[in-house]
């Protein structure tokens, strides 16, 4: 199995608080690795320094074999590291065809991302529907298959997902998982930070549970499903 992503010994600090430490974890080439773990465990600040966001204080992060520890945001979206935020951070002023295009702003071929936007279109058709009006009018899990849609326009190989479900309906929520999986089978890697704990276990080739900035339990997501520990704290059963 071929490690795409490589984080080793990752500390990342903001002033005297302490985000991540010492943080070391593989992703292989076309999985899905779910990061859990309670509020503040770390989990964003990690997607953040993997996508550049934030600098570590100390660790490396390799990608496809190459140290990109020192690299800036745009040359990693040009890698293919692409992250979606928590909380969508769609542009609701711009319309859903703009706000695609911002996916696109790093690429030079237009007919390119013609097709790719189509594709988007397809998918999801409500958003072809009204592509030309303002994203203001999209539901919560409308906005959330856009941020989805607008990552994917910069050819994701990496994709990080960062509370994808937050606020979703049940209903959004599965098509959300649906999506995860099919984007997964096109041969994308996906690291899916999630508070739904039982729907990213089911989902996810690997897991990893975060405490205070570091790794507690990691592994097989059926094991870890399995696991009292885990569900006491975070599968809402005893
Ligand atoms: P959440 O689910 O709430 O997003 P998380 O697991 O993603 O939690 P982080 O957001 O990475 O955790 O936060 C890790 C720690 O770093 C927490 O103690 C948090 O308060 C702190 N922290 C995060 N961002 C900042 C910041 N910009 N300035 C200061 N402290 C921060």
């Amino acid at each position: 199995m071929r490690i795409l992503l490589d984080i080793a010994g990752l500390s990342v600090a903001y002033g005297h608080v302490t985000a991540l430490q010492d943080l070391s974890l593989a992703v292989p080439e076309g999985g899905i690795v779910a990061l859990l773990g309670a509020n503040g465990a770390g989990k964003t600040s990690l997607l953040k320094a993997v996508a550049g966001v934030v600098r570590p204080r100390s660790g490396r992060v390799v990608f496809d074999g190459r140290d990109i520890t020192a690299a800036g945001v745009p040359a990693r979206l040009a890698d293919g590291l692409v992250l979606v935020p928590e909380g969508r951070r769609i542009l609701v002023s711009l319309t859903i065809e703009e706000n695609l295009l911002v996916g696109a702003h790093l690429r030079r071929d237009p007919d390119g991302v013609r097709r790719d936007i189509a594709a988007i279109y397809e998918r999801f058709p409500n958003l072809g529907r009204r592509r030309h009006m303002a994203a203001s009018c999209l539901s919560g899990g409308e906005q959330q298959m856009l941020a989805v849609g607008r990552a994917m326009i910069a050819r994701p190989r990496l994709l990080m997902l960062d509370e994808p479900s937050l606020g979703l309906s049940p209903l959004f929520i599965e098509h959300l998982f649906a999506l995860i999986r099919a984007l997964n089978r096109d041969g994308i890697t996906i690291l899916l930070v999630e508070q739904n704990t039982a729907q990213a276990l089911a989902v996810a080739h690997t897991a990893a549970v975060l405490e205070l900035g570091r790794i507690v339990m990691a592994g097989d997501p059926a094991q870890l499903a399995g696991d009292p520990r885990l569900a006491e704290a975070y599968l809402g059963r005893a």
